[in-house]
């Protein structure tokens, strides 16, 4: 088991403009541990708007400076950060596990991606951004070029406080723009500590701010707020389309990731034991507390009763328990209001119909010893399209099967969804990987391979009600934080 003792007990503080600050309002708030209820893990402001415009302020006030260095140097001070933070991602992953739950391995897998991210996006500022164009006038150079929106927001959700924060961060700042970022409250620590390799790094002060507090006070003021040019956030349906409304009316620009209700097909040829371990990795790491989790599971009815035992057999085998234990598999809902609505979906389903086929109990102090949000994952079969089982995202480790006839069926009921993020299918005919490659309505399609995956180097987004249509990471990153120019030179 790791410890990290200095997390606890320390409060953290805002940054704005450089420097550590504590809230004007003298008011701070406590993120704690999902898998030991009451253990603290660290404090964070509950800043107010006063201490939101600060920071926006002094981002605009840094934003035409930093635009003016040139690329190479703007990547110097990521690849710096990305040197800190590989460092420290033994101390940033046990924060993560210590605040939201999932095990330790992958909370440090997920520190690195975040190094990982911070190095691609340095060296985009080495480059290329724009085309030169044939212009009709044969005296006349015309070329495109890219400028930064200026002062981008940041928001962004708990169930990945490393990754995402740095695939929204460091593209923003490579194109030249400043941000004034509010991670998630529940993982307010381990934001704090991303933002300290970057503060280490020597980034210049006000080109990246930090202000901590309620989400439903911060974010309209940060969308509404005069000195921001784009907003981007990562979260659920209703606050994006919030933010979206006040952007719109603003004329700013913006971009949404959301939801999803994922789908996995398991054709009649699927490599079964290669579609049992993907439907679990995808549907139960992280407590199924990703917007890429596996949810829906349809499978072809010859190979049905195979993939059900083996999966059930497999299932069976997940350990429970703290992220910092080294034999955990699968640790804690993030919340106890998280696990609560985990345990009213479980409900709902069994009240719909659908025949609950293991788990989906709650594991206390009473099973085990456990003192935390623990709930065990939970297999429903019986699921038709119209229960709530396959129609809304649950956020938790409960796979729903649902048996079809045909790939054509199994495709059908797949788009059958309000989300369009991410899908896989289990085959080895080819043709099936076209029609679901054609057919599927996802921003991620994905073949023999967890619907999970995400690569830092590709572009990320969804379909339908999963996002904004717009697309973070890899080079379509570009496409948000800056704007084109047309240039004309005669
Ligand atoms: P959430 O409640 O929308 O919170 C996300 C962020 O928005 C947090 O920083 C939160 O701050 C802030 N917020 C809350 N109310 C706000 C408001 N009125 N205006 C502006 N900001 C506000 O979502 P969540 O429950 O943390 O995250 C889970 C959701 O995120 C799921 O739907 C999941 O699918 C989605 N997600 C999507 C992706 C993707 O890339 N598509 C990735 C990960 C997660 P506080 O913490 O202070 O409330």
């Amino acid at each position: 088991m790791t410890t990290i003792t200095e997390t606890k007990t320390k409060t953290y503080l805002n940054y704005i403009n450089g420097e550590w600050v504590a809230s004007e309002t003298g008011k701070t708030d406590v993120s704690k541990n999902p898998a030991r209820k009451d253990e603290v893990v660290g404090g964070y402001q509950l800043s107010s708007t006063k201490d939101f415009d600060k920071a926006a302020t002094a981002a605009r006030k840094a934003q035409k400076a930093w635009q003016k260095l040139s690329g190479n140097v703007r990547g110097d001070y990521l690849l710096k950060a990305a040197s800190i933070m590989e460092e420290r991602a033994d101390d940033i992953g046990a924060a993560m596990t210590l605040e939201m739950g999932k095990t330790f391995p992958e909370a440090k897998g997920e520190t690195l991606r975040g190094v990982a991210i911070l190095r691609y996006f340095a060296g985009e500022g080495m480059r290329s951004v724009g085309d030169v164009i044939p212009s009709t006038d044969s005296e006349a150079l015309m070329f495109t070029t890219r400028v930064p929106l200026g002062v981008v927001g940041v928001i962004t959700p708990w169930n990945f406080p490393a990754a995402i924060p740095m695939w929204k961060m460091a593209p923003a700042l490579i194109y030249g723009n400043a941000v004034v970022f509010k991670p998630a409250s529940e993982t307010a620590v381990t934001s704090a500590k991303i933002v300290e390799c970057l503060h280490d790094a020597g980034i210049p002060a006000g080109v990246v701010n930090m202000v901590t507090g309620s989400g439903s006070l911060i974010g309209p003021e940060m969308a509404n707020h005069k000195e921001i040019d784009g907003i981007t956030f990562t979260g659920s349906n209703t606050v994006g389309k919030q933010l979206a409304k006040i952007a719109v009316d603003r004329g700013i620009k913006y971009q949404l990731e959301m939801g999803g209700k994922n789908p996995v097909i398991v054709a009649n040829d699927a490599d079964l034991d290669l579609a049992v371990e993907a439907t679990i990795s995808g549907g139960l790491k992280s407590s199924g507390q990703k917007c890429t989790a596996t949810s829906r599971v349809i499978v072809q009815k010859d190979i049905y009763e195979k993939f059900k035992e083996k999966l059930l057999a497999e299932v069976a085998k997940i350990t429970v328990g703290d992220g910092m234990d080294a034999g955990t598999w699968m640790g804690p809902s993030v919340t106890e209001g998280q696990l609560n609505t985990v345990l009213s979906y479980i409900e709902k389903g069994k009240k719909e119909g659908a025949t609950l086929l293991y788990g989906g109990n709650e594991l206390d102090g009473k099973d085990g010893g456990l003192n935390g949000y623990y709930v065990e994952p939970a297999v429903f079969e019986g699921v038709t399209p119209d229960m709530v089982l396959a129609r809304e995202e649950i956020f938790g480790p409960v796979l729903a099967l649902m048996k079809v006839d045909t790939i054509e069926e199994a495709l059908d009921m797949a788009n059958d969804s309000e989300y369009g993020l991410s899908a896989s299918i289990f085959t080895t005919k080819i043709a099936h990987m076209l029609s679901f490659i054609n057919e599927m309505d996802a921003g991620l399609v994905r073949i023999n391979a967890e619907s999970a995956g995400v690569e830092l180097q590709a572009p990320f987004g969804g379909m339908k009600q999963s996002s904004s249509h717009s697309r973070e990471q890899g080079q379509a990153a570009k496409e948000f934080y800056t704007s084109i120019k047309t240039v004309f030179i005669k």
